[in-house]
């Protein structure tokens, strides 16, 4: 099959395959490090490691690049897995951790120094970054560069055997220190690390690179396109140096496309583990949280990110995408397959006078344009709660609500007037007296009344009572300035509110509703009784 996207990786892979260059087909990675949540940027790179494996016929690797058992969990490589399959993704049995080729790595490490390709150093982190040189001065050259090649092994060998403490010497690739590419100046391959791994446990004090392992566990997967962001571009030599040098058979092309930037929000794991440690939210599922964990518990859908991700494409220009685009694609994902039923968020008690007392029950469809969804019975009784703002006793010209002695329509039921509004000591509102049509129900009207507009309603007695969490931007600014997160970040992102819910909406086993008027909701999965909104129904942040 060929895909119906045509982006420049897809382009080169069809040429490829013309060309009969893809006898195997397509087999590519998706390498998360598992030091943090996989967020909406980490959703675009799984689209198109899987999505182009898919199209094309092959396979897909997750890959954990485990190395750097520091900040690494298995919280964290739990989250990725349930993740990359709830977006959609199986990779069969293509399960692998760069730590399963911890042996051959070392064994190609041997490799490199057996060749004079690699040296063990006794410099320090200073020293080694102050002989770095910079963009427009040489590198300096390591006094342990032409260290004899049994030396290097025999110390390479204690290293390995955990005879050094951390930090005393590294394993060091034997390049080039007047490279005008910084990260062909000698790069660190190895350094000690006397660390457990969550996988590996005490078996290796040393720990490979991640330069130095990435391209050869491609290599050892027969990865055909090792795709991965533009950051990427200039350590590319240096993927292509190791791989050059040492005996592994295949050799993967890196491919680099731009990151994904979102408005008012931060992508890097680093700055999404700060506003999760220090409490600026809550965990890394917060449903204001980038993360594919945070989107779903807001009630965003495995579809609305694949459309999200078709649409954004995949270049080579590094841009910020705004948020308009990913809650229109999470607007058009709801509309036809939420159920649509009735909240109050700001409940005004209205008292029907003329009402007989027992409730009725009126049918009203789940959705106007979608029969298969179904219908539900709405109870309506002497007292109903309507919005506190679809009342004005002022109303501005053009007003479309109640009013006194004005009419309304309540959404699949009567016709109602405003017959008087009741207050309390302090002059606030508490309630309104109305009176309604009897012979005005929805789908039988035959009272020839022309209500200015309809507004939504749930019956007091039967209606369910429920936290409702609105959301802002995390950010107050579309592209937070990284040096100074506290001053952008939004403080007030989380409002909740007690709601009262027609009683179909908690009676069912379904979790996203659209509530008529105010947008689409998700009952939260942690907390009983909560419901996040996932998205308002128009982009009020528009100017
Ligand atoms: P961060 O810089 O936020 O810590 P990372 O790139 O180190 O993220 P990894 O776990 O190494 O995170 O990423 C796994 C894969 O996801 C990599 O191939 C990386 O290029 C890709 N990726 C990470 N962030 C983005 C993004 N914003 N847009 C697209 N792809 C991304
Ligand atoms: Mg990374």
């Amino acid at each position: 099959m060929t895909s119906e996207l045509n982006d420049f990786i897809r382009q080169r892979i069809i040429r490829e395959r013309e060309a009969g260059l893809l006898p195997q087909g397509v087999v590519t990675r998706f390498p998360p490090e598992p030091n943090g949540y996989l967020h909406i940027g980490h959703a675009k790179s799984i689209h198109l490691n899987f999505g182009v494996a898919e199209e094309f016929g092959g396979s897909t690797y997750l890959r954990f690049d485990d190395t750097n058992p520091v900040k690494e969990s298995d919280e964290f490589v739990q989250a990725i897995m349930r993740d990359v399959r709830w977006l959609g993704f199986d990779w069969g049995a293509r399960l692998t951790h760069a730590s399963d080729y911890f042996e051959q790595l070392y064994q190609f490490a041997i490799e490199l120094i057996e060749h004079g390709k690699a040296y063990v150093c006794a410099l320090s982190n200073d020293e080694m970054r102050d002989t770095r040189g910079t963009l427009t001065e040489p590198g300096r050259e390591s006094p342990y560069r032409n260290r004899p090649v049994a030396e290097n092994l025999d110390l390479f060998r204690r290293m390995r055997a955990g005879e050094f403490p951390d930090g005393a010497l590294v394993l060091r690739a034997r390049i080039d220190m007047a490279s005008p590419n910084i990260n062909l100046r000698d790069p660190v391959l190895y350094r000690i690390r006397h660390v457990p791994h969550q996988r590996t446990g005490s078996a290796w004090p040393i720990y490979p690179m991640y330069d130095y392992t990435h391209c050869i566990s491609d290599a050892l997967e027969g990865i055909t396109h090792s795709i991965c962001t533009l950051e990427f571009e200039d350590h590319r030599p240096l993927y292509d140096w190791v791989l050059d040098n040492v005996s592994v058979s295949c050799h993967p092309p890196q491919i680099e496309f731009s990151r994904l930037g979102l408005e008012y929000t931060v992508m890097s794991k680093r700055f999404l583990h700060q506003l999760v440690e220090e409490r600026w939210v809550d965990g890394w599922d917060d449903p204001r949280m980038p993360t594919v964990a945070g989107l779903r518990r807001r009630g965003v859908t495995p579809g609305a990110i694949r459309d999200f991700c078709h649409r954004i494409g995949v270049t080579k220009q590094d841009n910020t995408i705004e948020m308009s685009l990913f809650e229109f694609c999470v607007r058009q994902d709801l509309e036809s397959s939420a159920p649509r039923g009735m909240a109050v968020l700001d409940p005004l008690r209205v008292t029907i006078r003329n009402h007989p007392g027992h409730h009725e029950s009126l049918s009203a469809p789940w959705h106007p344009q979608v029969p298969a969804l179904g219908a539900r019975d709405l109870p309506f009784g002497p007292s109903i709660f309507i919005e506190r703002e679809d009342f004005s006793e002022d109303p501005p010209p053009g007003y479309k609500r109640l009013r006194p002695d004005g009419l309304i329509r309540l959404r699949y039921a009567y016709i109602i007037r405003c017959e008087e509004v009741v207050r309390d000591a302090a002059g606030t509102i508490t309630e309104l007296i109305a009176s309604y049509v009897p012979e005005s129900r929805s789908g039988s009207d035959t009272s020839g009344l022309k209500p200015p507009g309809v507004i939504h309603w749930v019956d007091a007695a039967q209606g369910v009572s429920a936290r409702v969490r609105l959301y802002d931007r995390l950010f107050r600014v579309p592209e937070p300035r990284v040096a100074n997160l506290a001053e952008d970040f939004n403080h007030d992102s989380l409002q909740e509110v007690t709601a009262v819910l027609e009683p179909a909406i908690t009676a069912t086993d379904e979790m996203r509703f659209q509530f008529e008027r105010l947008g689409y909701f998700c009952k939260d999965a942690e907390i009983a009784g909560v419901f996040n909104r996932t998205v308002s129904l128009r982009d009020s942040f528009k100017p």
